[in-house]
């Protein structure tokens, strides 16, 4: 069974940071704390196992009220690659992309995960990561229910509606109750874990999950992952200014801004099919709807607000370079 399930927080757990949760909890572990009242609010913190602010922000809460206003379902998931300050280990699989039709492990952690909730009553889910790069605090929504949207409201104005993966937590509790994926900055900044602790003590505290009112909400829709083909040696302006595929500085900074079409984004002597690829929802290559090519620059084909650009060589290999999104109108 790849799942420890506890009925109260095990002793001594709130004093150790995210790399020394492995020493108490040896894998994935589903802890129940009681509160005033139920339903039960479910939280899972390092499904990414570097991106520590969620349990930093529940511990430092959790150690301040031992009896929260709400009860509370504390999913711990990758403690090993936490250990390692990785968001992943080599052989692992990404704990957020296990929810549905995986295989391995992950199947068996997702079977053992949903027999371990079943019967339960949510009042919410709540997904807590961390990211990379300068990217205003965002929700992540894999439905446009109502009260998702009233979630999502509650942590931040802008929120990102995605339709893949749909192998999320948070898609798998689609239909259960509310759910929301947080993204609440970049790994390794308190004032993340503080909005974690300010966060969850609020969708604690709530009577019922509120609605957001049309228009409240900066809303946009991912439309396709830009990807740097495998073996391209790339950099970014001012660091790598010799790199065989230039990527245009400052584009971190506008992370959530719109980009108009002809903005530059690259620059290379190859041709862009062989440095770029640009792949929708569907997985299909739409790197040309994306990006046009003139001598040795690449720019924007289209209108695009970019969302997760990162300058990180080693997310940009594991993940992607950035998201391209537009704005939902609901
Ligand atoms: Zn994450």
């Amino acid at each position: 069974m790849p799942l420890d399930v506890y009925p109260h927080l095990p002793e001594g757990l709130l004093d150790l940071p995210a790399q020394r949760l492995v020493e108490r909890l040896p894998q994935s572990t589903l802890i129940h704390v009681d509160g005033e009242r139920e339903p039960e609010l479910f939280v899972s913190v390092l499904l990414h196992g570097n991106e520590t602010s969620g349990w930093e922000g529940v511990r430092q809460y959790l150690r301040e009220h031992p009896r929260p206003p709400r009860s509370l379902s504390l999913f711990i998931a990758n403690v090993t690659a936490a250990a390692q300050q990785q968001r992943v280990l080599p052989g692992q699989q990404d704990f957020n992309r296990i929810w549905k039709g995986a295989a391995g492990h992950g199947a068996e952690l997702a079977a053992a995960l949903f027999t371990a909730i079943a019967g339960r009553n949510y009042f919410a889910a709540i997904d807590l990561h961390n990211n990379t790069g300068h990217n205003p605090f965002y929700s992540v929504l894999t439905e446009l229910a109502e009260e998702n949207l009233g979630l999502a409201y509650l942590f931040s104005d802008k929120a990102v509606f995605i339709r893949e993966p749909d192998t999320t937590l948070t898609q798998a509790f689609a239909g259960r109750c509310p759910s929301v994926a947080f993204e609440v900055g970049p790994v390794g900044d308190s004032r993340c874990d503080e909005r974690v602790y300010d966060f969850v003590g609020r969708a604690l505290e709530l009577d019922s999950v509120p609605v957001a009112a049309p228009g409240q909400l900066n809303l946009f829709e991912s439309l396709a992952r830009v990807h740097i083909r495998d073996g391209v040696e790339f950099g970014f302006s001012g660091a790598d200014d010799n790199a065989p595929l230039l990527l245009t500085g400052g584009v971190e900074a506008v992370n959530f801004h719109e980009l108009a079409a002809g903005t530059p984004f690259a620059a290379a002597t190859r041709p862009l099919a062989e440095l770029l690829c640009v792949l929708d929802s569907q997985h299909r290559d739409v790197t040309t709807e994306f990006f046009s090519q003139s001598g040795a620059e690449i720019m924007l084909q289209r209108a695009v607000v970019p969302a997760m650009y990162t300058t990180d060589p080693f997310v940009v290999r594991q993940d992607c370079l950035c998201y391209f999104m537009q704005r939902l109108e609901i």
